[in-house]
Parts: structure tokens; C-alpha cells; sequence
């Protein structure tokens, strides 16, 4: 009875993972389709001033709708890497903002947009002229676009990375290091490395009801500033983690207590309403996540 009930687990497991399988198999034919045809979004999440409620500009984020599914980008990324469709997939983003950045500047509208680059991309030496060349192709000017990289991307390849940033540099680009305090982060690396920008990742400011956090998180503020960095908070959702940040000199924010990410549209008539004085804080609260 043993010998059957231990058979009939192993069935249903076997059955699981074949399931996984199949599941992932549709997964990455479904991508290869969604790439081929270009369907994906992107969406924009405002990247604003700490000390007055002021829209610096916003964060790219794609997305992508699966037969009526949002699919998180946390998951399709790391497939689009290992598929060898980060480079496609980098292009259409690219493609997507230079259109909205043209139509928000039809508008009178020209916010920064920072697009999130990966570890792969990175690794590659002629990285920077490939952008140069995609941007001049779309008329999108260099200085509106910033670009994000994770710690763990640049320490993969310290020397490499080193020269790519400097490249990104002199083209007139902003670089920030995402996520920071999550990879093996070495303060050294922000003193080393000609970066403009730290981002502090969400698990710090979800954490900030702790006495340490915080300690940790104004001691990273004011390191950063003191190197002469820009500092974004990710992911504040309460207006108390705002007021720390404020009290801690951070300069800006991004989450779902402004906003989360919003269609170009959308975020176009943030940008004008804000322009027109009408876009009063406590409303964009009820935007939701
Ligand atoms: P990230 O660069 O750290 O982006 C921030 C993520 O935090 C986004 O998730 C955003 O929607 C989410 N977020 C923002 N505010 C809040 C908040 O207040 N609360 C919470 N709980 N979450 C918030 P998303 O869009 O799911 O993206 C996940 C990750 O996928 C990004 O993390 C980024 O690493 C990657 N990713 C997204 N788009 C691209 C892309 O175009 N290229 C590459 N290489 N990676 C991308
Ligand atoms: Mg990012
Ligand atoms: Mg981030
Ligand atoms: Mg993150």
C-alpha cells in the first residue's frame, strides 16, 4: 500500500514538472511570437522631486499583454536574455520612447526617460555606439535619455564597464545604478565608476520601519550626495516614507504613492496638467497601482 501511495506521488510530480514544461514551452513560443510582432507596450512611472511636488521625468518600463494577461517583466527579462532576444527587445523600447519623447515635444513636453539596461547588453564593448546609432536613427536626443544598470551588471566586468560609462558619458547621457543595496554593492564602486545617479531599490523603503533601515538609507543618501550623486527612492507607497526622504535631502522619487507606471498618453497629461497648475498631489494618490 506503501509502494503504490509513494508511486501515485511521483506520478503527480512527474506530472507537475511536465506541466512546467509545457507551460514555459508556450511561455517562449508565445515571446518569439510577441517579439515578431512587436507586442509590447511601454509604460511610464513619474520620477519626481522630493521637496515639492514636481515631475523631473519618468522611469521606461515595458509590458507586455498575453492573450489579456499582464506578464511581469520581472518574468519575461530574464527569458528575453536567456533567448537571446534582450537586443530585439532593447530596440523596440527604444522605439516606443523616441515615438513618445516626439509626441510629448509636439506638446511642448521634454521629461527625461531613463530605460533600463541589461546585464548582457552591458557586456558588450560597442554597446554605446549601437545606442549612439539607434537614437540618430530616431532623431531622439541623447540628453533626455538616461540609462539604468544593476550593481551586479557592472561588477561582472569591471573594466569594460568602466569604459562604457564613460562613453555613455561623454555622448551626454545620465547613468544610474538600480537597485542599489541589493547586489554585492561596495561604496567604492560609487566613487570608482563616472556614475550621476543612485537609485535606492524598494526593499529599503518598504523597510523603513525599522530603526536600522533608516540609518542605512540616510547614511546612503548623504554618502551619495556627498560624492556629488543624484539619489531616486523606488517604491514609496506611504506619504511617511516620503517625509523621511525629505527630511534625509533625498532628491527624487518614484511609486505608487505618486503614481505607478502609466501609459504615454497618460503621462503626457500629467505633464500637462502639471504645466497648467492643475494637478493637485492628493488626486494622483487615487491613480491605481
Ligand atoms: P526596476 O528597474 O527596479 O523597476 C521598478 C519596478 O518597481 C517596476 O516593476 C515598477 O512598476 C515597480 N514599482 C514602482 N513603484 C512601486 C511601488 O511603489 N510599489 C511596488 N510594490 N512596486 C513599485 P516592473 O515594471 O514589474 O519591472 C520589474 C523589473 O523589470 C524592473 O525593475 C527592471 O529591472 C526590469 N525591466 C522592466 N522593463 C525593462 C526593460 O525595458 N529592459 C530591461 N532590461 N529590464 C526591464
Ligand atoms: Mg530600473
Ligand atoms: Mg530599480
Ligand atoms: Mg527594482
Amino acid at each position: 500500500r506503501a509502494k503504490s501511495h509513494g508511486k501515485g506521488l511521483i506520478e503527480v510530480y512527474t506530472r507537475q514538472l511536465a506541466d512546467q514544461v509545457l507551460a514555459r514551452a508556450a511561455l517562449e513560443r508565445d515571446i518569439h511570437a510577441a517579439v515578431a510582432g512587436r507586442h509590447f507596450e511601454v509604460h511610464y512611472q513619474p520620477i519626481v522631486r522630493v521637496d515639492q511636488p514636481v515631475i523631473a521625468g519618468a522611469e521606461a518600463l515595458l509590458r507586455w499583454r498575453r492573450e489579456g494577461e499582464l506578464i511581469s517583466p520581472g518574468v519575461f527579462i530574464p527569458m528575453c536574455e536567456e533567448m537571446n532576444f534582450i537586443q530585439d527587445i532593447t530596440v523596440l523600447l527604444l522605439d516606443a520612447v523616441a515615438r513618445d519623447v516626439a509626441a510629448w515635444r509636439a506638446e511642448g513636453q521634454t521629461p527625461h526617460v531613463s530605460v533600463n539596461i541589461s546585464a548582457v547588453q552591458f557586456s558588450d564593448p560597442s554597446f554605446h555606439e549601437r545606442l549612439a546609432h539607434i537614437l540618430a536613427a530616431r532623431s531622439m536626443p541623447r540628453e533626455q535619455l538616461g540609462l539604468e544598470i544593476t550593481e551586479t551588471a557592472i561588477m561582472s566586468k569591471p573594466e569594460l564597464a568602466a569604459n562604457t560609462l564613460r562613453h555613455l558619458r561623454e555622448q551626454g547621457h545620465t547613468v544610474s545604478i538600480d537597485d542599489f543595496g541589493t547586489g554585492y554593492s561596495s561604496l567604492r564602486n560609487l566613487q570608482r565608476f563616472p556614475l550621476t545617479t543612485l537609485k535606492i531599490d524598494r526593499q529599503f523603503i518598504s523597510g523603513l520601519g525599522s530603526r536600522e533601515t533608516r540609518a542605512i538609507v540616510k547614511a546612503s543618501i548623504a554618502m551619495a550626495k556627498g560624492l556629488g550623486l543624484s539619489v531616486v527612492a523606488e517604491g514609496v507607497e506611504r506619504p511617511e516614507e516620503l517625509d523621511f526622504l525629505r527630511d534625509c535631502r533625498c532628491d527624487f522619487y518614484q511609486g505608487f504613492l505618486f503614481s505607478p507606471a502609466v501609459t504615454a498618453q497618460d503621462f503626457l497629461a500629467l505633464l500637462l496638467r502639471q504645466q497648467s497648475g492643475t494637478l493637485v498631489q492628493e488626486e494622483t494618490f487615487l491613480l491605481p497601482p
